[in-house]
């Protein structure tokens, strides 16, 4: 029994038209004599709503609050109403969504009341998109065919109770994994639940944080030792660069699962780092699919990338931060500084990117972050200190630059007419990143895309797409 988890992002059960390909997908899997299990995300945009229905009641807009929950019901009303064709099925699926609306109605009046969200109520709120999405899939898939199987997200994942960003429990998420869904796996069925929402030991619902999803296909994989972990987006793959910044950008074919965490962590979209992780413990290859082109390969990740003849396999960009520079000519040295310094900005809660230092100086850079006026007065009376936003990021990640000489020298000289204002080179040794305007950065990436990818491997990239691309 090959098991197959198949996340599905928001895109991908946005309305009747993808979740008739989604249905397609699987249908394929379960052909080709896999066992898929489906992870699906709310319906598109749906978990923003949710939060703005939130937080307008507890700001005492009751109407305003309302009146999202009534467009959302209609659209989920109407998108299982256009799916579901059996009488008895869609009898109790609009039952089962009535009520569920009806509950979070309640909630909502309630939080009008109060005027508190706490982050327990707003996972409870906000918990609703994948508990409908994953019931209309479901329903939606046994109309096509499919012997899909709902099964609750919060019965299986089980985490602290940190709410809005609960850490999972890994031992418990296997036993439940192996109690709710192999028994349905066994039985021929193709278990279909949400993803991002969760329980605690306690059974309050909590959830992974924003894009958890993702991280919910890698534990159920985890916990059910899958073959491969697919998450279906609407790109065609991890890509050498943005392809809105670069026309010629190609897909990447085979990246590591550390290359691909240093992407995502400098603000490649595609996956979330943390989200990886439980698949990488457990060797198990992710891949990035794209179910508007389902006949695209897309990004295969797995541990060990085989080797490749260019340096770098991918240009990620992150933009709108801010560089702060703090110069402090007798202390800088002294012991106890850079911990002082950084304490500063632990008080703020401002997560700190890159440092660089020198005799008398230290330049950091943060994520624009609204306290920067704050900790600059907090670390003046330690320091002469001054911050500029408007910076970008540029990362190029590649597991090849290990040990290889010269590939500094041909980076900068991409960009030899773009002022760079801090480079670091990671502990990693699989990263080379530096900090210029955030004005220069498509430039930038243009040009490093020019010097690295003019021949790159067929093995890693797909060069078909741009050998079809010229001769059209
Ligand atoms: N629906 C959740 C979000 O929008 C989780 C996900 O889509 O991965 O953040
Ligand atoms: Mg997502």
């Amino acid at each position: 029994m090959s098991i197959v988890v198949m996340k599905f992002g928001g895109t991908s059960v946005e309305d009747t038209a993808a979740i008739g390909r989604t249905a397609a997908i699987v249908a394929g899997r379960a052909a080709s004599g896999k066992s898929p299990v489906v992870v699906v995300s709310a319906m598109a945009k749906v978990t923003d709503q949710l939060l703005r229905a939130a937080s307008a009641a507890s700001d005492g807009d009751r109407t305003g609050s309302l009146a999202i929950s009534a467009r959302l019901r209609t659209r989920h009303l109407d998108t299982a109403a256009e799916l579901v064709k059996d009488a008895g099925e869609i009898a109790t699926l609009t039952q089962f969504l009535n009520e569920e609306f009806d509950a979070l109605d309640e909630v909502l009046r309630g939080l009008a009341v109060i005027h508190e969200l706490t982050p327990r109520i707003s996972d409870l709120i906000v918990s609703y998109g994948e508990r409908l999405s994953s019931r209309i899939v479901a329903a939606a898939f046994r109309g096509q065919g499919i012997a899909a199987a709902h099964a609750d997200a919060r019965e299986i994942v089980i985490t602290d109770a940190e709410f809005q960003k609960a850490t999972p429990i890994d031992a418990l998420i296997e036993k439940r994994a192996q109690e709710k869904l192999l028994p349905l796996i066994k039985a021929g069925k193709i278990p279909v639940m949400g993803g991002f929402i969760a329980s605690s030991e306690d059974g309050l619902t909590t959830t992974l944080g924003r894009g958890g999803s993702d991280y919910t296909g890698a534990l159920v994989g985890g916990a059910l030792n899958a073959g491969t972990i697919e998450i279906w987006t609407d790109v065609d793959g991890i890509m050498t660069a943005d392809p809105r910044v670069c026309p010629d950008a190609l897909r990447v074919k085979v990246i590591s699962f550390e290359e691909a965490a240093e992407m995502a962590y400098f603000g490649a979209k595609v996956l979330h780092p943390a989200t990886i992780l439980p698949a990488v413990r457990k060797n198990i290859p992710v891949l990035v699919l794209n179910s508007r082109n389902a006949a695209c390969d897309g990004t295969r990740i797995i541990s060990v990338a085989p080797h490749c003849k260019s340096p770098f396999k991918s240009i990620a960009v992150k933009r709108k931060l801010s560089i702060i520079d703090i110069v402090a000519s007798r202390m800088l040295m002294s012991h106890g500084y850079m911990s002082k310094m950084f304490a500063v900005f632990d008080r703020r809660k401002c997560p700190v990117d890159m440092v660089s230092t020198s005799e008398v100086s230290v330049s950091l850079t943060v994520d624009t972050n609204a306290s920067l006026p704050e900790i600059a007065a907090d670390l003046s009376a330690m320091a002469d200190v001054k911050y500029e936003g408007k910076k970008a990021l540029i990362c190029l990640v590649g597991e090849d630059i290990r040990g290889q000489n010269g590939i500094a020298a041909q980076v900068f000289n991409a960009i030899r007419h773009i002022n760079v204002r801090m480079i670091s080179q990671g502990a990693s040794e699989i990263n080379m990143s530096f900090m210029i305007d955030e004005d220069d950065a498509d430039e930038a990436v243009r040009s490093l895309h020019a010097a690295f990818f003019q021949n790159p491997d067929p093995a890693i990239f797909d060069v078909e797409a741009r050998k079809a691309a010229s001769s059209s």
